[in-house]
């Protein structure tokens, strides 16, 4: 096995272990690997590894690489980074599902930038750091019921969130399954929750998390970014 693939066991068997510890099934679990500053050729390796789902945070990155491997059936992109509403259009081209909507003009300038159904996660800000992106807590219901009445063409699944640098993730994970449970006041099928990186996912996992979101454990370190 090459190191890629075999990275990507190891993260996998580490997922299930979590998964069996906290009493949930694996297969109920997506593993999204986060390839953003990697050639498309990594992505390409990745899907002969069978990985379907891969994440990206920036747009000019997403649509050049969405174009590039537009011939690999079924491998879904997954937009994660902060979306400038100038921006819909291209992410929205790309991407099957966007985990950063955060405020109400982005959800609406993602609605008017296409057809069909695409699927949004609300990103939730888990400090209180506005820089860090994502609503506040106190704002998850009226940005829900905003989307809700306003964003025909949205659906929202869930949640998203990236674990606070100065805080534990295991108490921050727990407060975002709070936050989903209160999403789906809301929007009750609304059952996706995106949160675990690298450093954290067997916590993810052990609060509930739906989608992980990992990169470097499987690509190896990332390359420069320019
Ligand atoms: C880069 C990134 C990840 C993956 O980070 P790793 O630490 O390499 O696993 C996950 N989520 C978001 C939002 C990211 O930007």
């Amino acid at each position: 096995m090459d190191d890629l693939a075999a990275r990507l066991a190891t993260v996998d068997a580490r997922i299930a272990d979590a998964a069996r510890a906290a009493g949930r099934d694996p297969a109920q679990i997506t593993r999204i690997v986060v390839t953003k500053f990697h050639p498309a050729s990594l992505v390409a390796e990745l899907y002969r590894l069978g990985v379907r789902d891969v994440g990206e945070n920036r747009q000019q990155e997403l649509t050049a690489k969405a174009a590039e491997l537009g011939d690999l059936a079924g491998l879904r992109w997954h937009f994660i980074g902060q979306a400038q509403t100038k921006k819909a259009r291209a992410i929205r081209a790309a991407a099957s599902a966007v985990h950063s909507v955060d405020r109400a003009r982005l959800a609406d300038a993602l609605d008017h930038a296409g057809e069909g159904e695409l699927d949004v996660l609300l990103q939730v800000n888990l400090t209180d750091d506005p820089a860090r992106g994502g609503v506040a807590p106190r704002d998850i219901e009226a940005l829900a019921e905003h989307v809700v009445t306003g964003c025909r063409t949205l659906r929202i699944r869930g949640v998203m969130a990236v674990a606070p640098l100065d805080e534990p993730a295991a108490p921050a994970f727990e407060r975002l399954a709070g936050y989903a449970q209160r999403l789906r006041t809301v929007v009750p099928d609304a059952d996706w929750i995106s949160a675990g990186m690298t450093a954290d996912f067997v916590e993810a996992v052990a609060a509930g998390a739906t989608h992980l979101r990992i990169g470097s454990a499987i690509t190896g370190e990332r390359p420069p970014h320019i």
